[in-house]
C-alpha cells in the first residue's frame, strides 16, 4: 500500500510503498518526549519500500544508549518524521501524525502502558502490553 507524508512545513516529503507490516501506539517516557506528551502512534513498513522524495532530514541518535534508535525529523520545522530501530533493521518506522491520509490506521498494540499517563487513551480491544510483547 502506498503511503505519503511529509513534515509541517513541507520541506520533507516520503513515500512508502511496501505492504505495512505493523500498526501501533507506544506510551514509554522517550515517545512522550518525541510527541509533546502523548503516546506515539506509528506505522512500521518495509524500509526497502521507503523513500525520501523531497529534502533531507536531520537524524539524531543518543550515543549513551546500548541499543539506540536513530530519529528522522525535518530540520526547519522539527518534526518528528520517522525511527529506525537497530531491533527492526528492514524496517522504517512512520509516525502516522505525517502521513497525508491516516484513515486507515488502527493500533495492533498499545506497549509500554508501565509509562501511560493518565490522559493517554487506548481504544477497547487493543492488546495491551506493560513493556514489549513477549
Ligand atoms: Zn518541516
Ligand atoms: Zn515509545
Amino acid at each position: 500500500m502506498k503511503i505519503e507524508g511529509g513534515c509541517y512545513c513541507g520541506e520533507i516529503r516520503y513515500e512508502s510503498t511496501g505492504d505495512i507490516q505493523f500498526q501501533m501506539q507506544c506510551h514509554c517516557r522517550e515517545c512522550q518526549y518525541i510527541t509533546g506528551g502523548n503516546p506515539n502512534v506509528i506505522n512500521v513498513v518495509p524500509a526497502d519500500g521507503f523513500r525520501f522524495t523531497k529534502g533531507e532530514p536531520k537524524s539524531f541518535t543518543r550515543s549513551d544508549l546500548e541499543k539506540p534508535v536513530t530519529r528522522y525529523f525535518c530540520g526547519n520545522c522539527g518534526t518528528a518524521i520517522g525511527t529506525r530501530t537497530p531491533s527492526r533493521p528492514d524496517s522504517f518506522i512512520i509516525k502516522v501524525g505525517t502521513m497525508d491520509d491516516q484513515s486507515h490506521f488502527k493500533p495492533q498494540a498499545a506497549i509500554f502502558a508501565i509509562d501511560k499517563r493518565h490522559y493517554h487513551h487506548i481504544d477497547e480491544g487493543v492488546p495491551t502490553f506493560e513493556r514489549r510483547p513477549g
